[in-house]
């Protein structure tokens, strides 16, 4: 009696294993469609999946006059959302060549902006300008030719002594858009005043405050002012290197230029001296409200309370740059104000 039985389990197995390698087949199946569906949403949410164009800043030069061009940034704070490029860097067309004013955040950047300029001419580039030593407008140096790396004598001296640093820092925050990004100094110590260039018209200004030595661009034949950190458009401006009285007075200096187009660090280009007004506007309110708490013996987290004044809610990272610069500013306001107190 037990063969039978037999006989009707062995067949009974067998579908049962036939049915287990069916299901595990249509799960396999099921996980193939799922995994494709995902890839395609992933696809489909970041145009940009491909290794070839991942790290593409999209940088697209726009034509502000004949010959003079501008690259506008995010007003944004440095993030591998943004691969750094939160600033305007900037190139002028001349007869015989071609002036660059600032390389970027990063050699992917700088190497993006050559290719952007390749896009609108063939002339060489025989000029490249760093306007000051922060990162966002020196770390693009490696695209260009080295014997065109030119600033102020204080800026290459402060790219010596802080560019590393801030390369490491770029590094942390932007992450593998650095990639291979080096610190180049320039060797062209500039001199200031109004020359042809490339066949342009160009006069360099230098000037201070935003950092020891900053340096403005103005395109004669254009009318254009390439004014660097000096001037900020709808962003608060950034202070860790500012000399705000010195800052104060080279706004005074640059609204006397013969300027009909205004190209700050950051922000939109302007056909009026708004973003210069309202750059004074902050750092006066800026200077005031840290130099009177000093002289009230606030403490720093008393000043960090400080309501932001309205007519500021336009400023994009006004919060954030406020908090940074009281942490830059008020140690030496207080040390200015207790210095007063003993005399
Ligand atoms: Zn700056």
């Amino acid at each position: 009696m037990m063969r039978p039985a037999r006989l009707l389990r062995a067949p009974r197995l067998a579908a049962r294993t036939i049915a287990a390698r069916a299901l595990r087949r249509v799960c396999a199946a099921l996980l193939l469609i799922v995994l494709a569906l995902v890839a395609t949403a992933v696809r489909a949410d970041t145009p940009s999946s491909t290794p070839s164009d991942l790290f593409d800043y999209r940088l697209a030069p726009r034509a502000l006059a004949p010959g003079a061009y501008v690259i506008v940034g995010l007003k944004e704070d440095f993030a591998f959302t943004n691969g750094g490029n939160i600033v305007n860097t900037g190139f002028l067309v001349g007869t015989e060549g071609v002036i660059v004013i600032d390389t970027g955040p990063s050699r992917r950047y700088g190497e993006q902006m050559l290719a952007a300029i390749r896009r609108v001419t063939p002339l060489p580039v025989v000029l490249t300008l760093n306007t000051h030593h922060h990162p966002d407008h020196f770390l693009g140096n490696q695209a260009f030719p080295p014997a065109t790396l030119a600033a102020l004598p204080d800026t290459i001296a402060a790219l010596r002594s802080e560019g590393e640093g801030f390369n490491a820092n770029m590094y942390r925050l932007n992450g593998d858009w650095m990639r291979d990004t080096e610190v180049a100094v320039p060797g062209r110590a500039i001199a200031p005043g109004r020359q042809r260039i490339g066949g342009r018209d160009v006069e360099l200004v230098a000037l201070g405050g935003h950092t020891a030595a900053d340096l403005v661009v103005v395109d004669h034949d254009s009318g254009t002012v390439f004014a660097a950190d000096l001037v900020f458009n709808g962003r608060a401006a950034t202070t860790p290197h500012a000399d705000l009285a010195r800052w104060l007075a080279a706004l005074d200096t640059l609204e006397r230029l013969p300027g009909r187009r205004w190209v700050p660090g950051h922000g939109e280009v302007a056909t009026d001296t708004a973003p210069l007004r309202e750059t004074r506007d902050w750092l006066r309110w800026l200077a005031d409200t840290i130099r009177s708490a000093a002289e009230q013996g606030l403490d720093m987290n008393e000043v960090f309370a400080t309501p932001i004044p309205p007519r500021f809610a336009g400023l994009a990272l006004a919060e954030q740059e406020f908090r940074r610069s009281v942490t830059h500013l008020f140690p030496a306001a207080e040390q200015a104000a207790l210095a007063a107190g003993a005399r």
